[in-house]
């Protein structure tokens, strides 16, 4: 067990409106902080009221970027009470993420404790309206105040909490896809397989340049033959082709989601085959040319699960399943949801309720 101090807020807050949350930018009362230096490792784990960090200009994160974090959803049930989805899971690759990063790893039961006490007590800010979830946000980076590359001597682990509103307040709707030719995310031997800020800044052109031509996401390659599809944008993606689900396997450069884990899971038990291989774009252009691809969904924590209702390959659009969400990414997207709000049993045992 981590003992944990606690000092609550003289300030309280208050949870905004549902339709005013958005995402991201609206934080709770309190934040989980704990300091971690190679003489004492992890010490000083505390829960105390949100407010700025106080780092040296030097440290290591602001220019060598030694920062990972995970994404996870507290989620309120129609009972009143709040659970979370798969924390363990998050827990180990924050660490395979830190592992990968040289930064110093945190005992997985430390961190869900941290993640457990901090969302207990700010559980009146997980706000209650359809879609909406209380967004949770581990980070660990190296606070080092020195220039000098010689790895991670000093670091925080912290937990801040967000409210947000309904990734699909204006409808469940199909996205349109562009694949990036010029830039990737990320190689294999590299940082792809981690949840660590540098993958995200390298995404930001491309991002960009995307959204300036009216698309919602980018479809990555693989960063050596550019060749075989990775992931869209910020989530892994699946194609329905000819009755069976096709995702990319796990080759190292793509980040392994909880959510395709848990679709990949899901859909064997409902006896749906599901294929974890590399697919090319051009398997995936002939597919949609010759109509045997019958549905494309992103998957990830934010979106749960993002039907793409177009994809742009070099200035050629391809329309998939006729623009409209498919009945695989519809059901998938109704039994998970229904898990995570808690509408629906859990025969899988994925569910994990906050006490008190
Ligand atoms: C977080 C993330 C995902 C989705 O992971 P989940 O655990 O399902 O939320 C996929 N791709 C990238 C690049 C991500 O950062």
């Amino acid at each position: 067990m981590l003992w944990i101090s606690i000092t609550k807020t003289t300030h309280p807050g208050q949870l905004p409106p549902a339709d005013k949350l958005g995402f991201g930018s609206v934080f709770t009362d309190h934040m989980f902080l704990m300091d971690y230096t190679d003489k004492t490792g992890w010490h000083d784990a505390r829960i105390v009221p949100f407010g700025p960090l106080s780092l040296s200009p030097a440290a290591n994160v602001f220019h060598y970027a030694a920062e990972v974090f995970e994404g996870l959803k507290a989620y309120r049930r129609a009972d009143g009470g709040v659970q979370l989805f798969r924390p363990w899971e998050n827990m180990k690759r924050l660490n395979a993420s830190a592992q990968r990063m040289g930064l110093p790893l945190i005992p997985e039961s430390d961190a869900l404790q941290a993640v457990k006490t901090l969302v207990s007590i700010d559980k009146s800010w997980a706000p209650s309206a359809p879609g909406t979830s209380l967004y949770i946000r581990p980070f660990l980076f190296s606070t080092d105040p020195t220039l000098s590359l010689h790895g991670v001597h000093k670091a925080v682990f912290a937990v801040i909490l967000s409210p947000s509103g309904s990734y699909y307040a204006n409808g469940f709707k199909p996205v349109r896809i562009m694949l990036e030719i010029d830039d990737v995310r990320a190689v294999r031997g590299g940082t792809g397989y981690t949840k660590c800020g540098g993958n995200y800044a390298a995404s930001n052109r491309a991002d960009g340049r995307a959204m300036a031509q009216g698309f919602d996401q980018v479809l990555w390659l693989d960063g050596v033959e550019r060749r075989y599809i990775e992931e869209v944008g910020a989530m892994n993606v699946m194609f329905k082709i000819n009755g069976t689900v096709v995702t990319p396997a796990l080759t190292g450069s793509i980040l392994p989601g909880i959510t395709r884990r848990s679709c990949i899971e899901m859909l064997r038990s409902w006896g749906v085959s599901v294929e974890e291989r590399l697919l090319s774009v051009q398997e995936l252009v002939q597919a949609a040319a010759s109509g045997t691809l019958e549905e494309a969904f992103g998957t990830g924590t934010a979106a749960v699960i993002s039907p793409i209702g177009e994809l742009n390959f070099k200035g050629e659009g391809y329309t998939v399943n006729q623009g409209v969400i498919g009945p695989t990414a519809q059901r998938l997207y109704d039994e998970l949801t229904g898990l995570q709000w808690g509408a629906r049993p859990d025969p899988f045992g994925w569910v994990c309720p906050i006490e008190g």
